[in-house]
């Protein structure tokens, strides 16, 4: 009496249904998952019912709208047990929450010098480099790359050795978007901590498939989407310690950020608002507590074992296939894995799929410091999330055969 048999969780999924009536396969949840029905309903029924601007006027509709907004920001801070409602930031995603903590941690307190370093690793998507380097440029500071060993791991012991007296931050992903590689993220954490160096992580790929507890992570600074965890794009999260967000300097001006404003002078609001400038994504943040409710309604050990059970199978049947090569082999590999075909470009097989209705993606996957690591141009990324099944591995098992057949 297995998982799927028990419930057919696709069904849920309004777009997932669709595909199978049109026998698609959908494999790239890593780059946005597809949104249950009460996801969707969420959102529509915020502008059909509840829609008015949040924080601001007194009427009862705008106090239900600030009332929904706020139980969400609780709903995020239970999410990923952390201590306190106020430490949850709302941003427009990972890319936004990194933006913020890049221009604002370097200048909280005495601020950052030149010759200050932070450490990234070579597996960073693009949100988690280009952000440090922009202010590494501005202040001086030296960016440090944790290494990647032949399997996809990082390797600790070049970690040990880049940490330094100057070492501000590290800065690494949770999961790999490209390799699938869980990260040690206590184990870094640990280390960080102990040379007096503050940790942000990315968990972009993460949180849709492993339970996330920060206090137990021990990092500082947890940044994540709702779009890739079956909630609404153009809205995420950047979690901090209390401590540490209290000392961030204000970043966008306007809207509930400040306490008063005149042209001589303007003082700004507590947390969480000092960080949130404008009208939120208010139903973006609404359809990202639903979300995390349909998360939390389903036996997180059981989707991680069913989508651990997909991506195996389907990862050791392509290797079968001839010309096919897996790329990388971490210790610890989430629901995700990359592979290129011998003498073919990536986006051909890509598209030799897509002909054949399933939906893989190939290229960089906004990491190329890693494709350049690994000598490879791109490769070609499967991804699964809770609404796929056995049939849809078969159906890529078969595409991929005839693909490799016909190169
Ligand atoms: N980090 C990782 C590991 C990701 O996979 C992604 C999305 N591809 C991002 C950051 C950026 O997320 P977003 O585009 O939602 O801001």
């Amino acid at each position: 009496f297995s998982f799927m048999a028990a419930t057919p969780i696709s069904s849920l999924f309004p777009l997932i249904e669709h595909c199978q009536q049109q026998r698609h396969v959908y494999l790239d949840s890593a780059a946005t998952s597809q949104k249950p029905q009460q996801v969707i309903e969420a959102v529509g029924n915020f502008y059909r019912r509840d829609n008015a601007n949040v924080h601001r006027a007194a009427y009862t509709l705008a106090v239900k709208a600030t009332g929904e907004y706020e139980h969400s920001r609780a709903l995020c801070a239970a999410f990923l047990s952390a201590p306190r409602t106020e430490e949850v930031i709302f941003t427009s995603g990972t890319t936004e929450a990194f933006n913020l903590l890049a221009n604002t941690l370097p200048y909280a307190g005495d601020g950052w010098q030149a010759g200050d370093e932070v450490i990234l690793s070579q597996l960073e998507h693009h949100a988690n480099i280009v952000p440090w380097q922009i202010v590494a440029d501005k202040l001086g500071l030296v960016i440090r790359v944790i290494d990647v060993d032949p399997h996809g791991d990082l390797d600790l012991d070049h970690f040990q050795q880049l940490l330094n007296a100057n070492t501000r931050l590290v800065s690494v992903s949770h999961v790999s978007n490209t390799l699938g590689t869980v990260n040690p993220i206590e184990t870094i954490c640990r280390l960080a901590h102990a040379n007096g160096s503050l940790v942000a992580v990315d968990g972009a790929q993460a949180v849709a498939h492993c339970a996330v507890d920060v206090t137990k992570l021990d990092c500082d600074f947890y940044c994540f989407s709702g779009h890739k965890m079956y909630g609404p794009t153009g809205v995420g999260v950047l979690w901090g310690r209390y401590q540490l967000l209290d000392q961030l300097p204000p970043w966008q001006g306007g809207g509930e950020m400040i306490e008063r404003v005149s042209f001589d002078h303007t003082s700004y609001n507590q947390l969480p608002f000092r960080l949130e400038a404008g009208t939120p994504n208010i139903s973006g943040v609404i359809g990202l507590a639903s979300a995390i409710a349909f998360i939390n309604q389903q036996d997180r050990g059981q989707i991680a074992e069913h989508e651990q059970r997909l991506m195996q199978s389907a990862k050791s049947q392509a290797a079968a296939i001839p010309g096919v090569r897996i790329i990388g082999q971490p210790q610890q590999q989430s629901s995700l894995f990359s592979f290129v075909v011998d003498d073919c470009h990536p986006s051909d097989i890509a598209t030799l799929l897509d002909e054949q209705g399933v939906f893989v993606r190939s290229g960089h996957h906004c990491c190329q410091p890693l494709m350049q690591h690994l000598g490879l141009e791109g490769t070609v990324r499967v991804s699964f999330a809770t609404y796929n099944n056995d049939d849809d591995v078969e159906r890529f098992i078969v595409a991929l055969t005839k693909a490799c057949d016909l190169l």
